[in-house]
């Protein structure tokens, strides 16, 4: 094994991620023997499917029939600049062309929604920071400083007794359209799963801004969570650490109430 100090960050292109392996669950005894030698593994973000692991003597398939095609170009040439520690931490976004051919796809204008709801498209971050995991031992990812920042409050919350777990972060456009493409497919009606599920390039998870956030016993994503001791010290002290609760009562946006949605706008 190199001695490398493992990666801590996610690479991200429009369709395939770049996980560090040692971050993802092995699926099967050789996924085990692989993620244990590998360094990256290729990720579709569509299904979550590992593709190929990046090992010391070159790439190896993980899905059966898997063809390297135009979409894996970008992801290789991340790999390449990884192995010669070509990569810089960026700051930067990727482009949204893809998104919108696929909100067209499904028969949502993104101009229309925009408008009835206030809320811009949200570009995907080319690099994500691990943020520790989630309370179901998920690897959580944000943007370098959002992870700080939530860092900072839990740190900050577990000084007052209090404790603070994620429930959600980063989530891609692909996951967020494959929730919906899926319920497409069963014959439910586009409104009818806009009114439960946001519509796919507006959510503040795609910018690795966002956190659903719970505490022990509490249900995730419930309306009940603004009465526990979590949330009372979260109203007190989260805007300090440069978080801001997106969705109140009555948001200009007509989202529902989401107390758990806090997204982070720097201080
Ligand atoms: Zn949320």
């Amino acid at each position: 094994m190199s001695s490398v100090p493992r990666a801590r960050v996610l690479l991200n292109t429009p369709q395939i991620e770049l996980w560090p392996a040692d971050l993802l669950r092995a699926r099967g005894n050789r996924d085990a023997r692989l993620l244990a030698r590998a360094t990256w593994v290729l990720r579709r973000k569509r299904d979550g499917r590992y593709l190929a692991a990046a090992v010391p003597d070159g790439l190896v398939t993980l899905l059966p029939g898997w063809q390297r095609d135009t979409c894996a170009d970008a992801a290789l040439d991340l790999l390449d600049a990884a192995a010669s520690r070509a990569l810089t931490p960026t700051a930067g976004l990727l482009p949204i062309e893809d998104l919108q051919a696929r909100l067209d796809a499904l028969g949502l204008d993104a101009d229309t929604y925009a408008a009835k709801t206030g809320l811009p498209l949200v570009p995907e971050p080319a690099q994500l920071a691990f943020a520790g995991v989630d309370r179901y031992r998920r690897p959580l990812w944000l943007t370098r400083a959002a992870a700080r920042a939530w860092t900072h409050l839990r740190e900050a919350a577990q000084r007052d007794g209090v404790v603070l777990e994620a429930v959600s972060g980063y989530r891609s456009h692909d996951y967020q359209l494959g929730i919906v493409e899926r319920k497409r497919a069963r014959g439910l009606d586009l409104d009818a799963i806009l009114a439960v599920n946001a519509a796919p390039g507006f959510s503040e998870h795609h910018a690795g801004t966002a956190l659903d956030i719970s505490t022990p016993g509490e249900p995730a994503a419930e309306a009940s969570f603004e009465a526990t001791p979590a949330f009372a010290w979260l109203q007190r002290n989260a805007r300090q650490h440069g978080f801001a609760m997106s969705y109140p009562r009555d948001n200009p946006h007509g989202i529902v109430y989401e107390p758990w949605h806090w997204n982070h706008r720097g201080v």
